[in-house]
């Protein structure tokens, strides 16, 4: 049967696929589609770099694999349930911040609910065994496969033939003889693949999401030490920029830029005060927390630092707050005093 046949031959299964864009996750959707069975892949989305603007593993464009091989396709946002995973995970964090046994069980239970919800038979994720080192060793798929209740509804077709049967393999819905053994770090298989179906285009593996990100997570652990209520600006505001922290209230994001600049400026609140160097080549900076006249003249004095005047013996920063705007004359930050204020 060619796949022209297939696709008009009755559906023999339904599948919910987690899909990431990136290679794994659509060879195991490409695997079901040449076994007669629909597939609907949903793509997470979160506050950490898992959205499609991203370079992360989890962020790849869904949707030209989707229109070229005939797969649905759903986005869904993890919003503020991801937020209080990677503040407190069940499972613990990675090298960094990154909750990924936490994470996929998020996912998994949010594509059971939505399996349940449309009457679909079974999910399968394109993870191969060992391949990463957090969430994807053996006893880690295991426990995913506890911690969610997926047992027998879980399948992974690059690895499958390493775990023992699913449900729909067990039922003949799903041929387990036509699914791979793969297993390991290596991509070779995956690429033969990858070639075999004619999936061109799919992203080199990247490390994953922003959590995984030392200099991010550096920052992260710092929010959340100083904050009680963290809000979707705050962690907007920790993808750019330079990072200081001027008392517990207060911190300082200092552009490095141009992208970091319109990155700040777009993260811009009325209750933040704006920040630059006047008449010299100067970064946006923003203050955010508490603006004493103490910490307008740090933030002043690192501001001048980061300009194009930080040799001259002083610079005049002006500082917006909404209507009221002022300006202060001050020297710029020596590295020394700097190194008492970045976050590092
Ligand atoms: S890197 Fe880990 S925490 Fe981040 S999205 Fe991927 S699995 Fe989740």
């Amino acid at each position: 049967m060619n796949d022209t046949d297939s696709n008009k031959a009755p559906k023999k299964g339904h599948a919910i696929a987690l899909f990431s864009g990136g290679l794994d996750s659509a060879l195991a959707i490409l695997m079901m589609l040449r076994q007669n069975i629909e597939v609907t892949a949903l793509t997470f989305m979160t506050h950490f770099g898992c959205d499609l603007g991203d370079r992360s593993s989890c962020g790849s464009n869904p949707y030209p694999a989707a229109e070229k091989f005939g797969f649905n396709v759903k986005l869904m946002h993890l919003g503020q349930k991801f937020v209080d995973i990677v503040k407190n995970p069940r499972f613990g964090h990675g090298k960094n911040m990154n909750p990924c046994t936490d994470c996929r069980i998020l996912m998994l239970n949010e594509a059971k609910e939505f399996m349940e919800m449309s009457g679909a038979d079974f999910i399968i994720t394109g993870e191969v065994m060992g391949q990463r080192p957090m969430s994807q060793v053996k006893d880690k798929l295991n426990l995913v496969v506890k911690q969610t209740g997926l047992k027998g509804k879980l399948l992974r077709p690059l690895s499958a033939q390493l775990l023992p049967p699913t449900e729909p393999e067990l039922s003949g819905m799903v041929d387990r003889d036509k699914l791979e053994g793969i297993s390991g770090r290596g991509r070779k298989r995956q690429m033969e693949l990858a070639a075999e179906y004619g999936l061109e285009d799919y992203p080199s593996p990247a490390s994953g999401c922003l959590l995984t990100d030392a200099g991010y997570s550096l920052r992260l652990r710092d929010l959340l030490a100083h904050t009680d209520i963290i809000t979707f600006d705050d962690l907007n505001l920790l993808r750019a920029g330079r990072h200081f922290r001027l008392d517990a209230n207060t911190k300082l994001v200092v552009g490095r830029d141009e992208a970091d600049n319109n990155a700040i400026l777009a993260c811009k609140k009325p209750h933040h005060h704006h920040l630059e160097a006047l008449g010299v080549g100067s970064p946006v900076t923003l203050l955010v927390g508490d603006a004493s006249h103490t910490n307008l003249t740090l933030a002043a004095r690192i501001t001048a630092r980061y300009s194009s005047g930080k040799k001259n013996p002083v610079v005049e920063v002006t500082i917006v707050n909404g209507d009221s705007n002022q300006a202060l004359t001050v020297t710029p930050m020596t590295d020394t005093d700097l190194e008492c204020f970045r976050l590092k």
